[in-house]
């Protein structure tokens, strides 16, 4: 009898134990539910002057020949008032309201409204219906992956429209530059104070929504995690991959066409930068299935960080070589394009099979070869919200060995190809490795906080394995 109360007891304490682990999980896995000082300062450093740094850089091409300095300078000494630099700015115009709605709308039908058809016929691409990774609360979401046909169908209209039926001009992206700034505002901002709302009044999962009761923080990293419209209208998979990041090609052809027409001729470099940021873009889409298992879709939840980034910062901040070399024409000696070349490829290179290796080892779960060989890895553990337990594995051979983020490494050496390609006069082209820099420590020290608290001692044994994070021996 004794024995059998024993045994009773001994089992109500697991199981209690258990619920504890349950909610600590519940409290650490995914994003912050309390904010520390440090955070709430740098969201609001973000909220306040992130629009600014967007407005000064596009206006310092505008209206100071991509200069940082000068417009400080004339600021400074008096030479001009800040009302003498917002006077010269365009303002929000019917046209750039017209082309931006049609554009944004037309993606959004291309994306509920087309299933995929590209996976019939390409081999080796993934599209049509998906699921995404398990949410901290247990769910699996299915997602439509028809980007690819996006990007296709969003290129032959450019340029049927543009230079078959000349029914613009290809240069229009760049003519309307400033005037389409305040609508991707408009709806960075709409979609953000749109998202808080929906969190706090009607989520798409209760359970897999986090609010921390600080409106600053919970606008600005989202309080739902995977907001929805009906069955497939994702939030978060179409702002991140939809209208800024088709229109990221479309912007540097835009830009070349603007070169043709001023200068006439388009620069190596130019032609460097529609080449290698091509190469990303598509890959982004060919890639799009396994883009669901990345953190923005598998661990970030949806706030005015991705809903106001993905409108505004992305497809003003990284299109910034291309928009220099408009105003600054730089034709690159032959061995020094190739060297940049050669950079931006291996880069890609890196950055591609690292993400192609992390994939298959996990849709195979480990029944695979890398690099000809049976992987090496650390079996782990998680819990979800319910207290549910899950099992993983992390990697530890192959580029993973190497660095425990070296896809971001390859990412950041054809990050610095672009910049390269736009030679030495200004730094205003390189402001995007400076960010890509900053963005990839913070990402790799953020997802790695996360990853210690899902999988505890198993991560620790993992870092052990693989000690360095971006760079072998140094970082
Ligand atoms: P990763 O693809 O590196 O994903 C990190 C996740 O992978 C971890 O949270 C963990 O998730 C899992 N993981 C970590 N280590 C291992 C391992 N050894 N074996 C197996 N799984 C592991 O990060 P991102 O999603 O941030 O990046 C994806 C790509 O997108 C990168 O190449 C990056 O450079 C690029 N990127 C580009 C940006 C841009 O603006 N251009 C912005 C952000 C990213 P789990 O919980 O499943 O274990």
């Amino acid at each position: 009898m004794a024995a059998h109360q024993e045994k009773k007891l001994a089992e109500e304490r697991k199981h209690q134990n258990m619920q504890n682990d349950t909610k600590t999980s519940q409290g650490q896995w995914g994003r912050a539910w309390e904010v520390d000082w440090f955070s709430l300062a740098s969201i609001l450093f973000l909220l306040m002057f992130a629009p600014l740094i967007v407005y000064y850089f596009i206006m310092s091409c505008d209206q100071y020949q991509c200069s940082l300095t000068d417009p400080l300078l004339d600021l400074l000494t008096g030479n001009k008032h800040l009302s003498d630099i917002w006077n010269r700015t365009p303002m929000l115009t019917y046209r750039a309201a017209a082309i931006y709605s049609l554009w944004v709308s037309f993606q959004v039908f291309l994306y509920v409204s087309i299933p995929d058809f590209c996976h019939k016929f390409l081999p080796g691409y993934v599209g049509g219906a998906q699921e995404g990774a398990v949410t901290p609360a247990g769910v699996v979401n299915k997602y439509e992956i028809n980007g690819l046909q996006a990007w296709i169908i969003s290129h032959v209209l450019w340029f049927a429209n543009a230079y078959c039926f000349h029914f613009f001009s290809p240069t229009i992206i760049f003519d309307n530059w400033i005037p389409l700034l305040w609508c991707a505002n408009i709806l960075g901002y709409a979609v953000s104070t749109f998202a808080i709302i929906k969190g706090y009044f009607f989520p798409t999962n209760a359970k897999d929504c986090k609010i921390t009761g600080n409106f600053f923080y919970d606008y600005m990293m989202g309080i739902e995690f995977n907001p929805r419209i009906g069955k497939w209208f994702d939030f978060k998979l179409f702002f991140n991959g939809r209208p800024g990041i088709v229109a990221w090609t479309l912007i540097n052809l835009s830009f070349a066409a603007k070169q043709q027409e001023l200068h006439g001729e388009v620069t190596n470099s130019m032609i460097l930068v529609n080449v290698l940021q091509g190469i990303y873009v598509l890959d982004f889409f060919w890639n799009e299935a396994w883009y669901l298992k990345t953190i923005d879709i598998c661990h970030d939840h949806f706030g005015w960080y991705l809903g106001w980034g993905d409108c505004v910062w992305l497809p003003y901040l990284y299109t910034l070589q291309g928009l220099y070399l408009v105003y600054h024409p730089v034709q690159l000696r032959t061995d020094y394009a190739m060297g940049v070349l050669m950079l931006g490829l291996l880069g890609y290179y890196i950055f591609r099979m690292t993400n192609h290796q992390k994939d298959l080892f996990r849709r195979t779960n480990g029944n695979c070869r890398i690099w000809g060989k049976k992987p090496e890895y650390i079996e782990c553990s998680y819990m979800s919200v319910d207290g549910t337990k899950y099992y993983s594995k992390l990697m530890t051979s192959g580029f993973w060995g190497w660095a425990r983020h070296f896809n971001y490494t390859g990412d950041l050496m054809g990050s610095l190809a672009y910049c390269l390609a736009c030679g030495f006069e200004h730094l205003l082209p390189y402001f995007y490795i400076i960010y890509m820099t900053i963005l990839l420590t913070h990402r790799c020290i953020r997802d790695e906080h996360r990853c210690s608290s899902k999988y505890g001692k198993d991560w620790k044994c993992y870092t052990a394995v693989v000690p360095y994070r971006l760079l072998p021996g140094v970082f």
